[in-house]
């Protein structure tokens, strides 16, 4: 066996962060192992979207953290960028306009500056809108969006230019405990591996990788469709969501518009439908029409990982003093990803997370008894 290492499973953007994080605090050992490629699951499916805008406090603490880390990340590392150019959130009803005002109010309360806007000014931040039935919208300066492509494709180079070593489309089949530690784990095409420490990144798979040892994590893989056509002239700048529909569009930078809805597929299952790019279509063209005419380059699915609170599981699993797990993101582990990362490093070095809101993502939080509460979720 070789030596010991600090084992991260999983090569999507949770794993790539911690392991960035951990080669900062000068952890030399470090090794990735990815069952595919970089940015195979959840990650390389993603949105892009990024934003503090949420209605939990905890949800708030991390996205303000990590708006700044990809600030950083965007002036530190070659080939990330963040393109801060805002969320506008489409309210049709006076149901929906009352509620906002609330969660506005929630969000200034939290330091995230956004504003309830009328028609008159969601045409001057989208000039290009049909305003339709639009009623008023809630803006948010402060989100922005990003290329999970890029993120993840400049961390690899900078984590093998500091010695991190990553082995794709390799597998780690198990972990091995002995008494209140992870051990060793089993690794497909090399065997077993002495480590110090393990980070279950695995998304979707991290119940599978558990489930021997005993624990049953309660997420659930929740299948989302999302859409992207080819390059077209600007159209806008923010991301924009139809909230009564939970759709929404996102103009990329390179000028491809991917194209998300609200399409409920029964759990675990990631065949394509048709159904998703007429609902998407029909939301997002009332007020863009000029979408109709965008040639459609590709449709995809992926998962929302779940939890029964939507806030993702974020601590050492229960009885493990070596095995720190980051799962359960729902819609919003990219955007998560440069605090989680280096939470998951503190966690591994100091034996605590830098926040107080990670503590409250403890896995164990459900069978304590403590729920959180998400109001803020769409697609
Ligand atoms: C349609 C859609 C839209 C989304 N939009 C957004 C958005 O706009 N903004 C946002 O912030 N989030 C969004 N998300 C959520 C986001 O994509 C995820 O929360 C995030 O990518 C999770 O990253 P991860 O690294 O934790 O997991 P993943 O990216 O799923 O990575 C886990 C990796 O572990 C590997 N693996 C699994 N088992 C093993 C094993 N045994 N050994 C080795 N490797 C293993 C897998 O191959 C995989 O690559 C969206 C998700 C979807 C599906």
């Amino acid at each position: 066996m070789r030596r010991a290492e600090i084992a991260i499973v999983g090569g999507g953007i949770t794993g790539l962060s911690a392991a960035y994080y951990l080669s900062l605090m000068g952890i030399d050992n470090i090794s990735i192992y990815e069952a595919k490629y970089i940015g195979y699951g959840s990650t390389g499916r993603c949105a892009a979207g990024i934003r503090a805008s949420f209605t939990s406090e905890v949800h708030v603490t991390l996205m303000k953290e990590a708006i700044k880390g990809w600030k950083k990340w965007s002036e530190e590392i070659d080939g990330v960028k963040f393109y801060q150019d805002g969320y506008l959130w489409l309210l049709t009803n006076d149901k929906e306009v009352r509620l906002h005002k609330e969660i506005m109010s929630l969000h200034n309360s939290l330091g995230v500056p956004t504003k309830l806007v009328d028609r008159e000014e969601v045409k001057e931040i989208a000039p290009n809108i049909v305003l339709s039935d639009v009623m008023a919208a809630l803006y948010d300066p402060t989100a922005g969006k990003s290329s999970p492509f890029d993120t993840t494709l400049a961390l690899r180079r900078l984590l093998l230019k500091r010695g991190v070593k990553i082995h794709e489309y390799t597998k780690v089949l198990r972990m091995i405990r002995a008494g209140s530690k992870i051990k060793s784990i089993t690794v497909e095409g090399v065997g077993e591996q002495e480590v110090e420490y393990v980070v279950i990144a695995a998304g979707f798979w991290s119940r599978e990788l558990l489930q021997p040892l005993g624990y049953e994590i309660p997420i659930i893989g929740d299948p989302h469709h999302l859409m992207i056509t080819e390059k077209v002239s600007p159209l806008v700048k923010p991301l924009v969501i139809h909230k009564a529909s939970g759709s929404y569009l996102n103009q990329l930078p390179t000028g491809k518009i991917i194209l998300g809805a609200e399409y409920p597929v029964r759990e675990n299952d990631l065949e394509l439908r048709i159904g998703f790019i007429i609902k998407a279509v029909k939301m997002m063209s009332r007020y863009f029409p000029s979408i109709l005419n965008a040639n459609l380059q590709r449709i995809w699915i992926g998962y929302y990982l779940k939890t029964p609170d939507h806030h993702p599981l974020i601590g050492f699993l229960p009885g493990l003093e070596n095995a720190v797990i980051a799962t359960g993101f729902s819609g919003h582990g990219y955007m998560m990803s440069p605090i989680i990362g280096e939470e998951i490093a503190n966690l591994v070095v100091k034996g605590r997370p830098r926040l107080k809101a990670t503590e409250k993502l403890r896995p164990s939080r459900f069978e304590e008894g403590e729920m959180l509460e998400e109001k803020a979720i769409f697609g």
